[in-house]
Parts: structure tokens; C-alpha cells; sequence
């Protein structure tokens, strides 16, 4: 119904950092997407991160999590402070918004723009298209585990990895569902061999779903391999499906190929409607240029044009992706003095390209 009036309220928490620096420039972008294609948005700032958090002890359960669940959408800057012990907005924010939404996957589009430097010699765009699916509410990051004899020569610490068929095979559905729109292949990346009991699941759970999709190609690389693959022949992946921690290393490098964090957007996406999904570009709140205009606005702007797909306004999300896309290759460089302006420069540039 949301789309028929195509009224959509948006919660917007831009964090700490860089983080609203970077969700000006989207929203300022998203206010330009409206007058163009006609959609309308109700929007609700939600003050949180570090300031928020030191002030009134408040992370993401309560209010926070309240008016959220309400809307249709997030869209998110970044969160961290070193004025905030580190892990604590972290897991207290960030970890609890995606156990407590359900946000099952964590979608990382991998693209080399044209005309974007990236450290991969020879890499031409055209062979950089590939979207990651991350698993993005269990593995590593459950928070369990024990250690006993802490502190002392003794230590034994475990950390637990907890795998449900269930969680498994949401996932990996929704990487074969991605793949029938695109290029017709998905590619487990685990490490079966040697997490045998987490592994025997994951690929037992993608055999079952891939013979579902029989016209959709399977393959399998250890996250080793992976790490190797992935910046040297791209072009072999099209949609890769992995667990959360696997995930959370290699979408990383997925950056760095692309040209930097600056570029990098995802979606954390609640599958089954539940509660709102939240859209982030993949950098953190950089203390070290924060407050200064150094910071690349295009990540923040390519995840609200994720936003806008996932809220069905396809046209608006194509022509903002479009208008990111053009201005990028235009830049010398990602970031700082390269960028050839201020963050709000370039996001007004974005703005009149769209
Ligand atoms: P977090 O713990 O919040 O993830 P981090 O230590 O991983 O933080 P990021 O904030 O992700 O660090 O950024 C790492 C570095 O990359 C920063 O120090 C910054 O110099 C650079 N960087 C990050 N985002 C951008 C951006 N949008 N534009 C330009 N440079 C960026
Ligand atoms: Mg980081």
C-alpha cells in the first residue's frame, strides 16, 4: 500500500562522524528525487550515537527502537566515537537494529564506476559488477561465548558461531532470487573444510535451495580463495552468498576494489516485512576527517537510491544511481582535495546531474 500512495516515512539517524555530513548530502538528494518523480516522503530525525548515548544512556532499545519500527524505511550515517568506548554503540546500535529488525541480509553491491581509480591494476568497469549477500543476524555475531581463567596465563576464550537452517537458507533464497534478476550465478564462499559443522549446513542448505533455481549456475570458493579471486578476476562472481563474519571481511575488500570506502553502499534488509529495513553506506563514522568537508557523500547517496528501489520508486533509484555514477567520474580522487570540492560540493553536483 505504501507504494500505491507512494508516501513512504523515512527515519533518519544520521549518527556520528562524518555520518551526517554524508545524510545531508542524501537527503538533500532525495529532496530533488521527490520534485522529480513525484513520490513524497514524511521524514523523523532520530538523534542517536555517541553525544545521544553519553547525554541519556540511550542506545537503540526504547524510544529509539519505537518510532523506528514505525517507518517504512531507515536511512543511516555512520556510528562510533573514541569519546565512546569502542563496541559500544557498535553492538548497543548497530548489531541490536539488525537482530532486533529481523535485517536477515546485508546486501553489498560490488561496482567499479567508470572513470573511478582503483588500486587493481587493469581492471576495466565492465568486469566489476557483483553483489554481495551477507548473512546479518547470526554466525560470529551472536555475542557467544565464555572464557574462563581471564586475565591469566590460563585464558581459554570461546567464541561461538550459531548456524539455523532456517537463517541459512532465508539468505541464501534471497542470493538465488538476486541472481534470476542479473547474471544467473551464485557462488557459496565459506570455509567448509575446516568449520565443518557451520559448513556442512551451509552448503547442504545451498544445495537444497540451488535445486530449486535449476537455471541458475552454482559455484564454491573458500573465503581464502576468495580473498585471492575477488580483486583479481571479478568478473567470475555474480551474486556471492557468505555468513556474517566472511561477509564483514570480504565486502570490505569488495570496497577497495571499487576504489574506496567513500563509494561503498549497502542495505540491510528485513525480508519478510516485519519491521523497516536500513539503508547505510558501508564506512564508519572516520574521526580522522570529520567536520572538515573531506568526506565522499557517494556511498550515502548510492544507499539512498537503494533505499529508493526497495520502496518501488525504480525510476528515482536509477536516475539518482545515474547521477552519483556521473559526478564520480568526473573526480580525480575519492576523497579530501581529490574530490575537487567540499561534501556538500559534491552533493550538490549530484543534485544537478540528477
Ligand atoms: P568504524 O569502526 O566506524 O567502522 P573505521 O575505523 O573502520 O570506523 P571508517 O570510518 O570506516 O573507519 O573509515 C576508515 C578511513 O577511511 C577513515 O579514516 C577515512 O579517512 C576514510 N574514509 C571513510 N569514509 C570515507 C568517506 N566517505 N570519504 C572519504 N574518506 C573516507
Ligand atoms: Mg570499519
Amino acid at each position: 500500500s505504501a507504494s500505491k500512495r507512494r508516501t513512504y516515512a523515512l527515519g533518519i539517524v544520521p549518527g556520528d562522524g562524518i555520518g551526517p555530513e554524508v545524510t545531508a548530502c542524501a537527503v538533500g538528494v532525495l529532496d530533488a528525487a521527490e520534485r522529480l518523480f513525484g513520490f513524497s516522503t514524511t521524514r523523523e530525525t532520530i538523534p542517536a550515537g555517541a553525544r545521544h548515548y553519553l547525554a541519556t544512556g540511550e542506545l537503540f532499545e526504547g524510544a529509539v527502537r519505537e518510532k523506528l519500527q514505525a517507518k517504512d524505511a531507515i536511512l543511516f550515517g555512520a556510528m562510533g566515537d573514541p569519546a565512546v568506548a569502542p563496541g559500544i554503540l557498535e553492538r548497543g546500535f548497530i548489531l541490536a537494529m539488525r537482530q532486533a529488525f529481523d535485517q536477515a541480509v546485508n546486501l553489498r553491491p560490488v561496482r567499479l564506476y567508470p572513470g573511478v581509480r582503483t588500486p587493481i591494476a587493469d581492471l576495466e568497469p565492465e568486469r566489476c559488477d557483483l553483489v554481495i549477500v551477507r548473512e546479518n543476524t547470526e554466525g560470529a555475531y551472536v555475542g557467544r561465548g565464555s572464557t574462563v581463567h581471564a586475565g591469566t596465563a590460563n585464558a581459554v576464550a570461546v567464541q561461538e558461531s550459531v548456524n539455523t537452517r532456517a537463517g541459512v537458507e532465508r539468505v541464501v533464497d534471497y542470493a538465488f532470487r538476486l541472481a534470476a534478476g542479473r547474471r544467473n550465478k551464485v557462488t557459496l564462499c565459506h570455509k567448509t573444510n575446516i568449520l565443518v559443522e557451520a559448513g556442512k549446513l551451509w552448503q547442504e542448505t545451498f544445495d537444497a535451495v540451488a535445486a530449486r533455481y535449476p537455471g541458475v549456475e552454482t559455484d564454491y570458493v573458500h573465503v581464502d580463495a576468495m580473498c585471492f579471486h575477488l580483486p583479481v578476476s571479478p568478473e567470475r562472481f555474480d551474486v556471492v552468498v557468505t555468513d556474517n563474519l566472511f561477509g564483514d571481511i570480504i565486502t570490505d575488500l569488495g570496497a577497495v576494489i571499487q576504489g574506496g570506502l567513500g563509494v561503498a553502499a549497502s542495505a540491510n534488509l528485513n525480508l519478510d516485512g516485519s519491521a523497516p529495513s536500513m539503508f547505510e553506506a558501508i564506512h564508519g563514522s572516520a574521526p580522522d576527517i570529520a567536520g572538515r568537508g573531506l568526506a565522499n557523500p557517494a556511498g550515502a547517496v548510492l544507499s539512498l537510491a537503494m533505499c529508493l528501489a526497495h520502496l518501488g520508486e525504480a525510476a528515482a533509484a536509477k536516475a539518482v544511481e545515474t547521477a552519483v555514477v556521473a559526478v564520480l567520474g568526473q573526480m580525480d580522487g575519492l576523497s579530501g582535495a581529490d574530490m575537487g570540492g567540499s561534501t556538500d560540493e559534491v552533493g550538490r553536483r549530484i543534485v544537478d546531474a540528477l
